[in-house]
């Protein structure tokens, strides 16, 4: 049986960075993918402009070219795209990795399509697959998501947003530009201090002029077919609601990694136990790479700074 030097699993950007550097190396290495290529960026706001410039966005000095100061989400699916097809990565997507098992040198994967072996693990798996549940009466109904794709869906409609970060403040702002009636629940005392610089002042002066509602210090109590009960400073109050979006943020799949064998600190803030200089977690041989890293502080790896593990864990293994 074929056993590979490695397997990445997921083929976001840092798996695909992951490849391009096992090739240098001459690792043998196969991706597995549990949905489409870069998965979580295709599931990603239609319309999102990235906070980065698309110079941070690059793997392997592949020049990213783009018009804007910014690039959106379709140019980065062009540009990922052709860095996976024109390098011809190795990759199965639509297989989910569901189990890893380690013994000894080798590890056995259990996809849904299959079984591997391979020296070497990457996991490489993000963040974007768990929302942040509320855990609240009426959040399994189905006018809520937890995800945001277009405006225009919302058009007319008494729409509620909850959360105030990039994701919940860029789905008001487009959904009041597209003829939405937007409520928005702040849980602290203002939008959140991570906000794009350039798309704050948009979103406090729609606030304070009344085009978009906001309840600050609030949280949502409750989801009805046609109502939202939100607890205020002032008491309880009921509104009208056609839809709610629950942009609360998104979790690294903690079971997954602790299935593995992977500890994760016990401080709250669940960060996965590896080497910062290798990557290599507690378990010989299975490493992490991208923002996974970070925990539950999802806000602290990106692609940026987390592309340089590519090139520590091939390193690694090339000794
Ligand atoms: P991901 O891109 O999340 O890739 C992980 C992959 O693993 C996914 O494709 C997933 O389907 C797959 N997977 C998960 N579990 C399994 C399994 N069991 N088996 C097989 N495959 C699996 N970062 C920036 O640098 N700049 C930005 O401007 C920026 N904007 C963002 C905007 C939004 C709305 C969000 C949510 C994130 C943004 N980020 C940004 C952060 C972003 O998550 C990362 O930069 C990037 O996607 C991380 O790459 P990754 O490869 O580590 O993880």
């Amino acid at each position: 049986k074929n056993i590979y030097d490695l397997i990445i699993i997921g083929g976001g950007p840092i798996g695909i960075a992951c490849a391009l550097e096992a090739e240098k190396k001459n690792l043998s290495y196969l991706i597995l993918e549990k949905g489409c290529l870069v998965n979580s960026l295709y599931h990603y706001p239609n319309n999102m402009t990235f906070f980065s410039t698309s110079e941070k966005l690059e793997l392997n000095g592949i020049p990213f070219i783009s018009n804007n100061p910014k690039p959106r989400k379709a140019e980065a699916l062009e540009y990922y795209r052709r860095i996976a097809t024109s390098n011809k990565i190795n990759i199965n997507l639509f297989e989910k990795v569901t189990k890893v098992k380690s013994q000894g040198e080798i590890h056995k994967i259990t996809s849904s399509k299959g079984e591997y072996e391979a020296k070497n693990i990457v996991v490489a798996t993000g963040f974007y697959d768990i929302p942040n549940y509320l855990n609240i009466p009426g959040e399994d109904l189905p006018k809520v998501a937890h995800y945001y794709g277009d405006p225009h869906y919302y058009a007319t409609l008494k729409t509620l947003v909850v959360g105030a970060s990039n994701s919940a403040v860029d789905a008001a702002l487009e959904i009041y530009r597209k003829g939405g009636d937007v409520t928005m629940i702040v849980r602290k005392e203002d939008i959140g201090p991570r906000v794009k610089y350039w798309v704050r002042p948009d979103i406090v002066n729609r606030i304070e002029e009344g085009s978009i509602k906001a309840f600050f210090n609030a949280n949502l109590k409750e989801i009805r077919p046609n109502q939202v009960v939100i607890d205020t400073p002032e008491g309880l109050a009921t509104l009208e609601n056609d839809f709610v979006l629950l942009l609360t943020g998104y979790r690294p799949n903690f079971d997954f990694l602790k299935s593995m064998g992977i500890n994760l600190s016990d401080d709250g803030k669940k960060i996965p136990q590896y080497n910062k200089e290798t990557m290599e977690t507690n378990v010989k041989g299975i490493y992490l790479a991208g923002v996974i890293c970070g925990g539950v502080e999802t806000h602290k790896w990106f692609i940026e700074n987390s592309r340089i593990h590519a090139k520590m864990i091939m390193e690694d293994l090339a000794k």
